[in-house]
């Protein structure tokens, strides 16, 4: 079954909302294969968000993904990557819609409550980049056969 990565920022941290963020994607029915505490370095960080070394924002982006240590996650779900995608919303927190983690928890562009992985592809290069394999737990949760049709449970 399909995995993807996600970061609980530092806003998530200081507001106090690791329960509400993680409450979100347990209710929904998604396992937690894997879950860290963990201090961003410049150095990953240039390598998570290379896309954007080069914009005007990168610096203040740099210290507030540093500001506290952060909570990085797996999750696994069928169709996770996309499926945790739409729950977490747009970018943007104040255009994010009502009823996604950023449009109910934010209303910044770049203290955005989470990262979560924007494909397939990317969802394994971060998970690599952040977790040891010894650091997953692929496990099968009781609660499947309630959770997923036999056909979806691949
Ligand atoms: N970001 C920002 N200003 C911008 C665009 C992005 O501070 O104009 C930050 C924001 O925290 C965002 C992160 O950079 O979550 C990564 O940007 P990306 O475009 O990958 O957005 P995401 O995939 O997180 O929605
Ligand atoms: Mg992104």
């Amino acid at each position: 079954m399909e995995q993807t990565f996600v970061i609980l920022k530092p806003s998530t941290i200081q507001r106090g909302l690791v329960g509400e963020v993680l409450s979100r994607f347990q209710h929904k029915g998604l396992v937690i294969t894997g879950i860290k505490m963990m201090q961003m370095t410049e150095e990953i960080l240039r390598e998570h968000y290379a896309h954007l070394v080069d914009r005007p924002f990168f610096p203040s982006l740099l210290r507030s993904m540093m500001a506290t240590p952060v909570i990085v996650m797996v999750l696994k779900g069928k169709d996770v990557v996309e499926c945790v995608r739409s729950m977490v919303g747009a970018t943007n927190c104040r255009k994010a819609l009502p009823g996604t983690i950023r449009g109910d928890f934010g209303m910044s562009g770049q203290e955005n409550i989470v990262h979560a992985s924007d494909s397939p592809e990317n969802a394994i290069i971060e998970i690599n980049r952040f977790f040891a394999p010894e650091e997953i737990f692929d496990y099968t949760p009781l609660t499947f056969p309630a959770t997923y049709a036999p056909d979806e449970r691949d």
